[in-house]
């Protein structure tokens, strides 16, 4: 047996005990005549002593360990002299009586401990050695807890885990696929799933009635807001189901996550809101829930005191700052350079101080008097010693400033804690989305959403606003401000899926060309279904209390989509090329 206990077990219980560790040196000093060294594995820290009593052979064997050395000691469990309360077995040390070097090691690039010495290149080249350090074995064995919560639910739910395929043909998420050469069928090219969309919609044609997978998918998008190429998704489908049957389900998968992965009891039922309502009064598709803040819409007060920005635009909106009356003019000079910037997008900002004596002061005094400013803060949803911020403009976009704005401000008041969760089911999407550019509709979420029942009349309608007035019998699953998931109840009847080709502008060879599997299987008695994905990366990353997902991935990419590790993407050589019928005329850019 190379191991009796590991290095996070022994407590002061198993004083006397003789006992056989394993692990890695995290480091050793030596003290008078004593060397001290702290052994690691996955399960925490035991220190180890050899005292100036032992064996000329053991103490010198001690002395000359290095870093990462891999080791395997016997000896006694003693009580510690000194005892370390922050560690778990910081009560009891081992005195070692045998010591064999398992394997040295080379110096570490940076020091293997909860906070690394190393940058972030460097511990990306050496995955391996950081993926040794306590908060990335935190975050993996989260994710494995959260791994299995799924699991044990859905399958004690009736769903199936089945697997699809990765070389496939391209998928309908709407971003650019990965693809594969295929060398036995030259000049073509299978597409990398971007999910496993139209394959659960099949397995529902086959009658496998709830499946689930957690599963790869490729998106080749560019990576800048925290994504990965290949990021993982907890892909579920369901038959004869509605909306409320599929929102119920995974209400209670996601209870068992928190309460067996966290000790959390999430609010219940999960709060719902129409996709309408998150806009007005969050400025979000995905509010931020864990506080008020709502924006207000005080278009009609405001306008028609004489302030020309405000009299000539569409929309103007507020949200009352908690406490922040009492910011001085260099903050408000800071927050409305900061509302400028080309993330925020906002020509400038308006403000009333809601003083704590009841007067108001404000950036526009001279075209409101006391008494109209009093009734804008008072609408904007104001108390006395709040600040109230105003922005103006087309409607959609200064309610999505409004909204980066309200975000920044709780941030700032520290209403963002990421140990509180506040989930939310969006719903009643838009089914289409209007694109001035190209002057033509896109499916907000896939093509092959249904609309609301109720919105079917309009559905038919060759007019444009009754189009945009259909909603998606779509839901997305928000935690904290962020998406986590969404799907939506599917078109299972032909008619229906031709009309939403014929509204996308997809014709019908496009049609044939792209998804004419799917559109002859459902000529089989497809089932009525639906379902949802849940991005499991950002899952993981939001439980563990992260804003990044890369500690949640074992082998992530950087964001140039390189694994610096292995160094991928890299070239592949001519014999390849040639057998791939692939010719390259691309050169190195100075
Ligand atoms: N396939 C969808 C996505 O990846 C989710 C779904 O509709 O089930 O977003």
């Amino acid at each position: 047996m190379y191991r009796t206990h590991t290095c996070g077990e022994l407590r002061i219980e198993n004083v006397g005990l003789k006992v056989t560790l394993a692990g890695w040196i995290q480091k050793s000093r030596k003290l008078g005549g004593m060397t001290f060294i702290d052994l690691r594995d996955r399960y925490g820290i035991t220190q180890l002593v050899v005292d100036a009593s032992a064996e000329q052979e053991l103490q010198d064997c001690a002395s000359s360990l290095g870093r990462e050395f891999v080791i395997q000691v016997t000896g006694e469990v003693l009580e510690r002299q000194s005892k370390n309360p922050k560690m778990p077995t910081g009560d009891i040390e081992l005195k070692i009586e045998t010591l064999k070097v398992l394997n040295k090691s080379v110096t570490p690039p940076f020091t293997i401990e909860e906070n690394s010495d190393g940058g972030e290149d460097i511990r990306a080249k050496y995955r391996y050695l950081d993926l040794r350090r306590p908060p990335l074995q935190r975050a993996l064995a989260l994710r494995h807890r959260l791994a299995q919560e799924i699991r044990s639910y859905l399958d004690k739910e009736g769903f199936m885990e089945i697997e699809t395929p990765y070389l496939i043909k391209s998928t309908p998420e709407g971003a650019r696929d990965f693809v594969v050469p295929s060398r036995m069928n030259p000049g073509s090219f299978y597409a990398l799933p971007q999910s496993p969309q139209t394959f659960k919609q099949l397995l529902m044609v086959a009658g496998y009635d709830r499946y689930f997978q957690i599963v790869r998918c490729f998106r080749d998008e560019d990576l800048r807001a925290d994504r990965q190429p290949e990021f993982t998704q907890i892909d579920c489908e369901m038959s004869f189901v509605e909306q409320e049957d599929v929102l119920n389900t995974f209400e209670g998968m996601m209870r068992q996550m928190f309460r067996n992965a966290l000790g959390v009891e999430i609010a219940n039922p999960i709060p719902r809101m129409s996709w309408y309502d998150a806009m007005d009064f969050y400025g979000s598709d995905k509010p931020d829930i864990r506080f008020g803040m709502k924006i207000h819409e005080v278009t009609d007060l405001v306008k028609g005191h004489g302030f020309q920005v405000f009299d000539s635009c569409e929309y103007i909106g507020a949200i009352a700052a908690t406490g922040c009356a009492e910011y001085t003019r260099k903050e408000l000079d800071a927050l409305t350079e900061w509302v400028k910037r080309p993330q925020v997008g906002a020509k400038g900002l308006v403000y009333i101080k809601c003083n704590a004596d009841g007067s108001f002061k404000s950036s526009v005094d001279k075209f409101y008097s006391a008494e109209a400013l009093k009734t804008i803060a008072e609408a904007a949803g104001a108390s006395a010693g709040d600040l109230v911020l105003i922005l103006c403009g087309q409607k959609r976009k200064t309610q999505t400033m409004l909204g980066v704005l309200r975000l920044e401000m709780g941030n700032r008041l520290g209403f963002r804690d990421p140990k509180v969760f506040a989930p939310l089911w969006v719903v009643d999407f838009p089914l289409f989305e209007w694109d001035d550019e190209t002057s033509r509709f896109y499916a907000m979420h896939h093509p092959f959403t249904a609309p609301k029942p109720e919105h079917i009349e309009w559905y038919y309608s060759d007019k444009k606003e009754d189009l945009e007035r259909v909603c998606a019998n779509a839901y997305d699953f928000v935690l904290n401000g962020t998406e986590l998931g969404g799907g939506s109840i599917r078109i299972h009847e032909a008619a229906m899926q031709e009309r939403m080709f014929e509204i996308l502008g997809i014709s019908k060879e496009d049609a044939e060309y792209k998804f004419g599997f799917i559109i002859n299987a459902f000529k089989f008695g497809a089932p009525p279904h639906g379902g949802l994905a849940f991005g499991f990366d950002r899952v993981c990353a939001l439980f563990g209390g992260q804003e990044t997902i890369r500690d949640y991935i074992a082998f992530p990419k950087n964001n140039q989509g390189r694994d610096v590790m292995i160094d991928s993407p890299s070239a592949i050589d001519d014999v390849q090329m040639e057998e791939l019928y692939l010719s390259s005329t691309w050169t190195p850019q100075e």
